[in-house]
């Protein structure tokens, strides 16, 4: 379950009220045609909103389902994403189905990690790849030429919305690409792992696939069961060679990077597997970076993982150290993600992935630790296996730049 966002002053209690009514109708819905029925009426709401430049009212009545109804919660949510990163837009009479969707890079690296601006070079070279593996055959598509960090992607609904229907009107427009003003991102934080997301946007005449994978199975006319494993495998393919040939197109942005690619997907959806899959990333970057710098095997390495609670769980602390000593090296957060929460079996990945790591000593605290960061540099706190929270001090070592983990 998502964590409430910090409240807000309503502006509109009598618009956030009809909000929740939609939300709750639709979630309470028993039929399709009733689903479109409030679905409807929500979505013409969301897009008021959307297009007033302000998301109070959207957020607060986020916040007012959040506490009374999950179910309408989920679908309003999904409404608002939905809102955003689709669309269904004119030229000449022709309709066309539009999408923001994301190509998200998991990456690590002992130097830096590149963001902003991208070559058109690079650009027109990932472009190939997209469009011969990933990509319908009909789709037209335009990318921004820009390589976004997480602290540069747009903030809150409005600014997100604004820059899909920037994409979208280009790419129904035939453009290819769409110029981001490097002014005007965020500094990106520098850590050891990290995320990219390359971002654009598809059109196809209504009613037609965007990607390749909506393509598949129709030409050998797979039935029933075998449908379904015809089109999972067929996404699996496609990723692979997504992943061979887009990261032929990237390389020369990631020098001195490690980088694997993901498979590229509607804009939210694409954010949230990435926020996912970085967590396991981001431990196999630490136990390498840990080995080669330490010049150790994973085996003198001891894990200590401990939950970390705001109002909720918010997230485990894993610290690393070496086995016979307790103070600690480095730490990486491990979030909780969509809908986990302390039901879900988020330890038993940690641990798994300690193993896959090599790492064979770790120690699981069940202490309840309040969500510390350090007054000076703002970085979180770990646990060491004596139940303590304390800084993550790597040795100084020459020119080793202190660098912080996700
Ligand atoms: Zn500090």
């Amino acid at each position: 379950m998502k964590k409430p966002r910090v409240p807000h002053r309503t502006k509109s209690p009598r618009l956030v009220k009809e909000l929740c009514r939609l939300a709750a109708g639709l979630a309470a819905s028993g039929s399709r045609i009733e689903d479109t029925f409030w679905e409807n009426r929500l979505t013409t709401k969301i897009h008021s909103q959307l297009r007033s430049g302000d998301d109070q009212n959207l957020e607060a009545a986020l916040d007012q389902l959040y506490d009374t109804d999950t179910a309408a919660y989920g679908e309003f949510i999904y409404a608002i994403e939905a809102a955003i990163e689709c669309s269904i837009l004119s030229q000449e009479d022709r309709h066309y189905d539009v999408l923001m969707f994301a190509a998200p890079v998991l990456s690590w690296s002992r130097f830096s990690i590149p963001s902003g601006a991208v070559t058109e070079e690079v650009l027109a070279n990932v472009r190939v790849p997209l469009q011969t593996h990933v990509l319908a055959e009909e789709a037209r598509f335009v990318l921004a030429d820009c390589l976004f960090s997480p602290d540069q992607l747009p903030r809150g609904y409005h600014f997100t919305h604004e820059l899909a229907s920037r994409l979208w009107t280009a790419a129904v427009a035939g453009e290819r690409d769409v110029h981001i003003n490097p002014g005007q991102l965020a500094e990106t934080s520098r850590f050891l792992s990290d995320t990219r997301f390359l971002l654009g946007a598809i059109a196809v005449p209504q009613g037609k696939p965007m990607f390749r994978w909506q393509e598949a199975g129709n030409p050998s006319g797979d039935k029933g069961g075998n449908k379904l494993m015809g089109l999972e495998a067929s996404r699996a393919d496609i990723l692979r060679e997504w992943q061979t040939h887009g990261a032929e197109a990237l390389r020369p942005l990631f020098q001195g990077c490690a980088f694997e690619l993901l498979i590229p997907d509607g804009f939210f959806s694409a954010w949230r597997m990435t926020d996912r899959l970085a967590r396991s990333y981001s431990m196999h970057a630490t136990v390498d970076f840990l080995q080669s710098t330490l010049n150790i095997t994973p085996d003198r390495l001891r894990a200590v993982i401990a939950p970390f609670y705001d109002q909720w769980l918010e997230e485990y602390r894993v610290s690393f150290m070496l086995k016979d000593q307790d103070n600690v090296l480095y730490g990486i957060v491990w979030s909780l993600v969509g809908d986990e929460d302390e039901s879900s079996d988020t330890v038993s990945q940690i641990e798994t992935t300690l193993r896959e790591c090599g790492v064979e000593l770790t120690t699981l605290l069940d202490n309840r630790f309040l969500l510390e960061y350090c007054e000076e540099c703002g970085a979180p706190l770990f646990p060491n296996p004596d139940g303590e929270v304390v800084h993550a001090e790597f040795p100084e070592e020459g020119e080793m730049v202190p660098i912080h983990l996700h």
